[in-house]
């Protein structure tokens, strides 16, 4: 050894030149299946995965973080996030329209914010009480910077992340891999002091990626808390129409109506299936609810249409939030941001009604002062749309 070849930095070198090398050789020309060389039965945990590579190589430092250095070469985040700008260019705000946003809800009078698993506790019965949830389907970095401005402002929103999306990780063969920046991203969150959550899409899992959705959710769970993370509840991504079901239909008693949906190899999916009380979860924060009166005709017709599913659709969104004919929500209120300055408001407290489209933020401040005390308000925010 030469002198000022530290330990670790030799153990790098040799992990990435010869076990690197010995995967690539073994994996040949198919680098989808990398990983499958270093253990063909590894299962969906990463911990399996460190514990061959531990009994393969005994000397190595100690430390979790070595898969990421396999898994690295899987992601190509600048690609990602150009790809994310152009996307949402159309759309975005500047990120001080988020701080705007912020200052509308907390300066309305008689409101209490509060994280999502938090929205259903008592002791706010004279307030407007107001979530803040943060769907982050495409943009961490952009949510990270959010926690951070709720945290300077001392409130606490609630966040989750997207385990199926591109930013979070995908499978090479049996085995999913993490993006490598996505531990950084999650510490962010963590320090920051917000609500962290998964946004559920357990179904895209068994139906896109032919893998056992409930363990993935389970797995994301089990590894977000071992970063710090006090997750209690999940978000369900996507709607009705995009798989036949909700997301949240996999947990045991969520099903809106009993019926049998297959994959694309004719395999039934575990709907009503997953115990959310097992896995630690306490809510679900679509707060959606079995309906009281239930027209199944209606509901399978709107599930099975999915061309029409879309955030930019007046009709559709009215439906959804408003007339939904599958689900009734257990909150009262929810103001959605779609766009540049654009909001969807929707709800109903006692027997007053709202709904408007494409409002802006001065309208947004208009309605919140309006709500009344003891209702229940969700404003949903996906991150992208404040990326500036
Ligand atoms: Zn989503």
């Amino acid at each position: 050894m030469k002198p000022g070849v530290s330990v670790p930095r030799l153990s790098e070198l040799l992990l990435r030149s010869t076990l690197l090398a010995r995967l690539r050789y073994w994996a040949g020309r198919k680098r989808r299946s990398l990983l499958k060389a270093i253990d063909p039965d590894t299962p969906l945990l990463e911990r399996s995965l460190i514990r061959t590579v531990r009994r393969k190589f005994p000397w190595l430092p100690g430390g979790g973080d070595f898969p990421a250095c396999l898994a690295a070469d899987a992601f190509d985040m600048d690609g990602y996030f150009a790809q994310l700008s152009e996307t949402y260019r159309p759309h975005a705000n500047p990120f001080h329209y988020y701080e705007q946003f912020v200052d509308v809800v907390e300066s309305s009078p008689l409101t209490a914010i509060r994280p999502l698993f938090e929205l259903f506790a008592p002791g706010a019965e004279q307030r407007r009480v107001m979530g803040i949830r943060h769907d982050i389907d495409a943009d961490p970095v952009t949510a990270v910077r959010c926690a951070r401005h709720l945290a300077a402002r001392g409130i606490c929103g609630s966040f989750y992340l997207l385990h199926s999306a591109p930013y979070y990780g995908h499978f090479a063969h049996n085995l999913f891999l993490r993006n490598p920046q996505l531990r950084g991203w999650v510490m962010g969150l963590v320090a920051a002091g917000c609500e962290i959550g998964v946004h559920n899409d357990a179904l895209k899992v068994y139906l896109e990626w032919g893998k056992d959705g409930a363990s993935a959710l389970e797995t994301e769970i089990a590894w977000l808390r071992m970063l710090g993370a006090r997750v209690r509840g999940t978000v369900a991504h996507n709607s009705g129409p995009t798989y036949g079901a909700e997301n949240f239909e996999i947990f045991s008693g969520r099903t809106l109506w009993a019926r049998q949906l297959t994959d694309r190899r004719g395999r039934a999916l575990p709907l009503d299936n997953l115990a959310e009380a097992k896995l630690g979860l306490a809510y679900e924060g679509t707060f959606a609810k079995r309906k009281h009166r239930f027209d199944r005709d209606a509901a399978e017709r709107f599930f099975a249409d999915r061309e029409a599913a879309s955030v930019r659709s007046e009709a559709w969104m009215r439906r959804y939030l408003l007339d939904n004919p599958a689900l009734d929500w257990a909150i009262d209120y929810q103001f959605w941001l779609v766009g540049k300055d654009s909001w969807v408001a929707a709800g109903r407290f006692a027997d007053e009604e709202l709904f408007e489209w494409q409002v802006d933020l001065d309208r947004v401040r208009q309605l919140v002062l309006r709500l009344p005390a003891g209702s229940r308000t969700v404003f949903v925010v996906h991150p992208e749309y404040v990326r500036g």
